[in-house]
């Protein structure tokens, strides 16, 4: 990629965010307390809480803030994993497990309030998230997850298949799990919103920069770019599923430790409002129980943002638009013709037990992959936590279930046999579990 002039995906959220802040690149010799590699959610996060404390803080994006998962995901704010629930996370994790579950119970409205205090116009809709179950034994997810999570106090319930009905115009699900804290917000407006008030905080961005590699020099970590380097006191590695885009060799056990799998994004075009009322008429934010998951948000135009997932990326647009048009119509009739102006995709990185992966690189030295797809809110709330890590707080304060980078071995045929597991999944989506 030229990184003079970088190319955004032909996303919803590309075509309706006013642009970022202008950003220079790293150039010459730099030096801040801490160094930020990636502007992501979690980069950004980070940058914001280190600012709030009043922590020196240098960004190093490869593209610009946003560019990566952030920019371009469905924007779903969802205070859950994707399958672990609760109770696998404290067995897995003991009392650092329990402060990670606190700290995901409160993440969506987090999320939100982040927009509040610093009003970031992520045209955000705090109007809760539904896990709709796709048959009769489904509904045994949804009662493990309002049971789990209401132990750990938060605010869930179990709904009927009728209420389901309600809340999301459509007979197809048979009840659901149901969060108020969720929503959804453009995710991109966010990240962008983020990057203008870090640096109203006072910290840099250095955009169009990818960093080739850090290192430990003389009790520094030193991060190198084409053009430049920058050495630092801290340093958190924020670049998740897209760790190996830009340079190999930037870190590569972390890259190896998450599969990248193409997740794809599609949106309508704006709904009449006759039809919009009668689908999901409360605007929740809706991902439901499919290994090949249904999921779909209204954004501010009235658009419903979707998507889906193949086998194979060849001729994407042109597969998606009919699978997707027939599966809207499937769950809601009354949608007639349906179009869809925007098709993109973006790497979500996935894990074998679909647990996020924090680590510690070294002194002062932090990292975290493997989002599953569900984490939007949780990023946000990661930054909040690494940045208290690189300040010092001890890790029984802090809800950061650390372990080792574990790189898969034979991940480079992964990637490519990893897709196959659709037909898997398709295979189990309709099978009802007894
Ligand atoms: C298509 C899609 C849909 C999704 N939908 C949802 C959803 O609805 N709800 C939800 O909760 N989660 C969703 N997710 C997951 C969510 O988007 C991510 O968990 C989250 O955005 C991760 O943020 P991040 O900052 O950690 O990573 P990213 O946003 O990927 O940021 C990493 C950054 O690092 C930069 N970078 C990479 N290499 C270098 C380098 N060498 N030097 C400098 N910078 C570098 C990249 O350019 C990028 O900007 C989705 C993900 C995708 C891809």
């Amino acid at each position: 990629m030229n990184m003079s002039n970088v190319r955004w995906p032909n996303s919803l959220w590309a075509a309706v965010t006013p642009s970022g802040p202008d950003l220079p690149e790293l150039t010459g010799t730099q030096q801040a307390d801490v160094i930020v590699i990636g502007g992501g959610f979690t980069g950004l996060s980070t940058a914001l809480h280190l600012r709030e404390a009043g922590v020196d803080v240098a960004i190093v994006e490869a593209a610009e803030p946003g560019w990566g998962a952030s920019g371009r995901n469905n924007g779903q704010v969802i205070p859950t994993l994707s399958r672990p629930d609760p109770e696998d996370i404290v067995a897995r994790h003991g009392e650092a497990g329990e402060r990670f579950v606190g700290m995901l119970r409160d993440s969506a409205s987090y999320l939100f309030d982040v927009t509040r205090r610093y009003n970031i116009d992520a045209e955000g809709e705090q109007a809760g998230w539904v896990q709709p179950v796709h048959s009769p034994g489904r509904i045994k997810i949804a009662e493990r997850r309002v049971r789990q999570w209401s132990k750990f106090g938060a605010p869930v319930e179990l709904l009927s298949r009728e209420q389901t009905r309600d809340m999301l115009g459509s007979d197809a699900w048979f009840g659901g799990f149901w969060n108020r804290t969720g929503g959804h917000i453009n995710p991109l407006a966010l990240a962008r919103g983020l990057a203008r008030t870090v640096l109203g905080l006072g910290a840099r961005i250095y955009a169009r920069s990818p960093a080739e590699s850090f290192e430990r020099r003389n009790d520094r970590w030193v991060v190198k770019t084409a053009k430049g380097e920058i050495s630092g006191r801290a340093l958190v590695v924020a670049t998740n599923a897209y760790s190996g885009e830009f340079s190999k060799s930037l870190a590569p056990d972390i890259a190896r430790e998450v599969m990248p799998v193409l997740s794809w994004q599609m949106a309508t075009q704006p709904l009449s409002d006759n039809v919009r009322k009668t689908i999901i008429p409360g605007r929740q934010a809706m991902s439901d129980t499919h290994g090949e998951l249904y999921f779909a948000r209204y954004d501010a135009r009235n658009r419903l943002v979707t998507g889906g997932a193949l086998i194979s990326p060849r001729e994407a647009p042109a597969k998606l638009k009919p699978m997707l048009a027939a599966r809207l119509q499937r769950l809601w009739p009354q949608i007639g013709a349906v179009g869809f102006d925007h098709v993109w995709s973006g790497y979500v990185g996935m894990t074998s037990d679909f647990m996020p992966r924090i680590h510690r690189l070294g002194p002062d030295a932090y990292a975290w992959a493997g989002c599953n797809g569900r984490a939007v809110a949780l990023s946000i709330a990661l930054g909040a936590e690494l940045s208290r890590a690189v300040q010092g707080y001890p890790d029984g304060e802090l809800a950061l279930p650390f372990t080792a980078p574990a790189p898969l071995l034979a991940h480079g045929v992964l990637r490519y046999v990893k897709p196959l597991m659709l037909m898997l999944y398709r295979y189990r989506d309709a099978r009802e579990i007894a």
